[in-house]
């Protein structure tokens, strides 16, 4: 067989990539003799060229009967992509207007192609369909308080009022003048700090916590909890309540278990349900929204499932970062992907420090090729 490199097929190019070790091509390759499959930058020892197949993603190789290598983890989204998405994820959430792939995979130093594969991976929706689906979350909240729909839609970064109409008519079930919110009479108090992940708002009433909400600015956080519980007495904490956020921080930068303070939440009983089974879902660990269905023994809802993690109020106490799709893409996070990404890589990370100094599991890892 002659291999010319001016007549090379895709293949052949792609060899000739993996032979080089290039570590952003993006394809994987198959070893018939072994069935694992490899990232291209795998350090593992190259194969013979009649030994390789290639595949367009991880899950064709999957499909195809290979297993994923246990060095190079094909299987999973690179670590050093995995803070690029976070960026992207931020500027996604920070920007008025939707900023655009190509933008976007030039912040992030990867081909637009790529960078759209791996955001998709990571986050389980275009980096499009993410600024969209923000943009009617901002839309959703500025009709509450923007004089008029058109002010609403001006302030939500919509360029044409039509488009506007329209996804409010999806994303609210109702039109945007109809939307309103209540909430029950009671007295919360509440405590702004800061953490890795920005502000943190705790809230309280005097049988738990009510609210924990993340943010870009105290602010806006305060806003939304009168908008949240607009019918409540929302008056800031006392000196006393600094134990208490002091904990939420604790709690949240050493990923203790379980969440050592009473909560105070209201919802249905299958809210409850499926709050209660998210608090069981340890620090460093996901369920996909079908584990937790079964957990629940409701299989079938996998849908409400989602629907419930979605509006959870309490972060962290009620861990809905741990709840992901099935193919292992983050899914949705009231408090954005940006966060959801950047606390599940935390929980690992740590448990993974904790775990590094016994030498013992480290050296049957060797033993055992990893
Ligand atoms: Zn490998």
């Amino acid at each position: 067989m002659t291999q010319s490199a001016d007549t090379g097929t895709i293949d052949e190019q792609r060899w000739r990539a993996l032979v080089v070790r290039e570590r952003d091509a993006s394809f994987f390759y198959g070893v018939i003799t072994t069935g694992i499959f490899c990232r291209p930058g795998c350090p593992s020892r190259l194969p013979r060229r009649e030994h390789t197949v290639f595949f367009t993603s991880a899950e064709k190789a999957e499909t195809a009967g290979y297993r994923p290598c246990r060095r190079c983890r094909p299987d999973e989204i690179e670590p050093s992509n995995i803070q690029r998405i976070i960026d992207a994820c931020r500027r996604i959430e920070q920007a008025h207007q939707i900023p655009s792939l190509q933008e976007l995979a030039a912040q992030a130093k990867l081909s637009p192609a790529h960078f759209q594969r791996v955001f998709k991976a990571a986050c389980g929706l275009s980096p499009k369909a993410y600024g969209q689906y923000l943009q009617n979350r901002r839309f959703k909240k500025h009709l509450k308080t923007a004089p008029s729909v058109t002010d609403a839609i001006y302030r939500a970064g919509f360029g044409a009022s039509s488009r506007a109409h329209a996804s409010g008519r999806d994303h609210l079930g109702m039109k945007p003048h109809e939307y309103r919110t209540g909430a029950p009479r009671q007295t919360i108090h509440y405590g702004i700090t800061t953490c890795f992940l920005g502000w943190l708002l705790v809230a309280a009433t005097s049988k738990g916590i009510c609210a924990i909400e993340l943010g870009d600015d105290r602010q806006q956080l305060e806003e939304h909890l009168h908008e949240n519980f607009n019918q409540a007495i929302i008056k800031p904490a006392d000196g006393g309540f600094s134990t208490v956020l002091a904990k939420v921080v604790t709690y949240l930068e050493h990923t203790e278990h379980p969440f050592p303070l009473p909560l105070d939440i209201r919802g249905t009983a299958f809210q409850q349900q499926v709050w209660d089974t998210l608090r069981t879902i340890r620090p460093g660990e996901t369920k996909s929204y079908q584990d937790i269905a079964r957990m629940i023994g409701r299989p079938e809802a996998v849908r409400a499932v989602a629907g419930a993690c979605a509006t959870n109020r309490t972060a962290l106490a009620i861990p809905c970062h741990r709840a992901v799709r099935a193919d292992g893409a983050a899914g949705a996070y009231r408090w954005g992907l940006s966060r959801k990404l950047a606390l599940i890589r935390h929980e690992q990370k740590f448990l993974n420090q904790e775990e590094r100094p016994t030498a013992s599991l480290a050296d049957e890892n060797q033993a055992q090729g990893v």
